[in-house]
This record gives C-alpha cells, structure tokens and sequence, in this order.
C-alpha cells in the first residue's frame, strides 16, 4: 500500500510531498484514514531533530483523528469508519512491570507515533489498536486531535496527583497546554489560578476557568502566594525562578511540570521542612486518556484550534514557532484534494 505524506529529509528543513509503501497491516494494529492532526512542540523538537532521535524522512503528526480504514486479525473492539484519536504512542509491549500496571505510556519496550515510524501529516496512519481511542459522539473531529497530546498531558497530572474539587491550583503559562489545563481543572471543581507572563492573556484565561490571573513577571505577587496551592502544574517551556513557585506550594505538594524548560534550580529546604516535591510526566496511560475522553464529553470541553490545510504545513509550523498560536494548531488533512 501506498501512502501519501509531507516529510522533512533532513533536520530543520522543510516538509514537501513524500510517498511511501507500507507492508501487511500487523494482527494487533489498526488502520486510521487521517481527517485532522494537530501540530504539537514535540513536532517541531522532532522536525530539528533536537533531541537525536529523529529518522529522517521525517514525517510529524500525533494528534490524530480519523476513521478506521483496516483493523488487524487480532482487533475486535474497533470497526471500520468508527472515529478514533491517536496521540503519542503508537505501541506498547503489554508484558513489561510498567505495562502490566496500567502505565503503558511508560512502556520501555514502546514505539511513539513519529519516532522510528512515519506519523500523521499523512492520509494513513497506523497504530497497535489500543492506542486507537474511540472519540464520544458529541466530541468535535475537527478540534479533538489536540486532547490526544496536549490534552493527555495536562490531564493525567489531575489524576496523578489526586487533585480534587476542594484544590486550589495553579498553572503557568497560559499557551497550547495551559489554556486545556484551565478548562480541565475548572471543570474539575479547582479554584484555578492562570500565571502567565502576557497581561494580555488575562481576558481569555477567564473564559478558559481561570477564577484568579496573575503577571507572574510581579515576584511581588509569587511571594504573597505563599503555602497557596495544592498543585502547581508548569506548562510553560522557560527556565522560571523555581523557589519562588515552589514556595507557593502547600506543604506535601507538588510542582508538576509537563512544559521542556531545560533545568530545575531549586533550593532543598523549602523541599524538606514541607514535604514538598518537584516531578513531572509524560501524556498518559490508555485508561487515562479513555477517562479525559468521557469527562470532555461531559462538560463539553474542546480545544481553542486555529485550522491550516496540510498543503500549507510548513506555514503552520512557522506559525508555531513564532509563539503566536492561539492557542493549537490543527492541519486539515488535503492530499489529494488541492
Ligand atoms: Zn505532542
Ligand atoms: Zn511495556
């Protein structure tokens, strides 16, 4: 089988028309006929090859969502034309400790969508079925791509943590990440707390669930947060001065950070005489997806997406990179059509 995409051939260049043959459909794995993918940072990490694990042809895309075109001999809970999203991984081994206890996004033995593997900028994608999740009828296709990476990696710090509705929480950086974080946690029950550098930001960080915004530019304002929140989840990319957000965490709390700043500074004490912690996590396991699934449909929540056709994916990705996406990009699949 022949499939259509747009690649890179070598690292930072930009993507054009590539072909490619695929072999048999493996027994476990399913067949989805892209409609939408969103444009993830990790892409463009992938794209420069910033992190030395990029095959080039290079072809991006794990924000996925589409029909199921072909189901292996193995799957039985997928049909053909049913709606699926496919997001980061694309394989787990099912056997290792960490599959076994229901955290197969930490699988040692895995595959991810675009590493080793050609992804979603593409009319066909392919992925072990368990990683195919059925979307909920009143979901939307044309936004829900990005709850697949985006979303999964806010949302299972919720779970992670054991967040509840009595919690106060606080997120930095209000971008592609933060603003589903403000949605998710204020449905939630949380008083959220948006910290965001961009005064400019506030308006909307309201509508997103925000109850509280703060210029965090202002250590004046840090400080006077002291002992505030149950949880402070950085979303942002930047090097912060971590003792300052790391104080304004409740004792026993934890700064959960999800964005690819570069390093943690932070001082011991305020860690040790608190119980506090510093972590982090990568997207979420398939229970945990499946469990964002069902609460986005609930409280009808969707990502803010600005939509570009694939032909014009190199726009998009300039587009990223200039930091002024509001707030996810998704690429509406045209091969084919143009
Ligand atoms: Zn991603
Ligand atoms: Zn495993």
């Amino acid at each position: 089988m022949t499939i259509q995409a747009y690649a890179a051939q070598k690292a930072g260049e930009k993507l054009n028309p590539f072909e490619f043959d695929l072999d048999a459909l493996k027994p476990d794995e399913v067949e989805i006929e892209v409609e939408y993918c969103g444009i993830c940072h990790s892409d463009l990490h992938m794209l420069k090859n910033e992190w030395g694990i990029t095959q080039y042809p290079f072809v991006p895309g794990h924000e996925v969502i589409g029909k199921v075109s072909a189901t292996g001999n193995m799957v039985q809970h997928l049909k053909i034309g049913q709606y699926v999203g496919l997001g980061w991984r694309a394989r787990s081994c099912s056997i290792c400790d960490q599959c076994l206890s229901g955290h197969q996004n930490r699988c040692l033995n895995g595959e991810a969508v675009i590493v080793g593997r050609y992804g979603g900028f593409a009319n066909k994608v392919r992925c072990q079925a368990i990683w195919a999740f059925p979307l909920p009828g009143n979901l939307n296709i044309k936004t829900a791509g990005p709850l697949f990476c985006g979303g999964i990696t806010v949302f299972n710090p919720i779970i992670q943590n054991n967040i509840k509705a009595t919690d106060h929480v606080a997120v930095v950086g209000i971008g592609g990440l933060g603003h589903m974080a403000l949605k998710f946690l204020n449905s939630w029950g949380c008083e959220v707390t948006a910290l965001s550098t961009n005064p400019e930001k506030e308006k909307e960080a309201r509508q997103f669930g925000a109850h509280n915004f703060f210029n965090s530019r202002n250590s004046d304002i840090l400080n006077s947060l002291t002992n505030k929140f149950d949880m402070v989840l950085v979303t942002s990319n930047v090097d912060l001065n971590w003792d300052a957000y790391i104080n304004t965490l409740r004792p026993g709390c934890k700064l959960h950070i999800v964005g690819a700043a570069h390093q943690v500074n932070a001082s011991i004490t305020p860690l040790i005489s608190f119980e506090r912690s510093i972590g982090g996590s990568p997207t979420g396991g398939p229970a945990t997806i499946a469990k964002m699934l069902d609460f986005c449909s609930r409280h009808n929540i969707e990502p803010v997406t600005e939509e570009f056709p694939l032909s014009e994916v190199n726009d998009a990705f300039e587009h990223l990179e200039s930091g002024k996406a509001r707030y996810r990009i998704i690429l509406r699949n045209d091969l084919g059509k143009k």
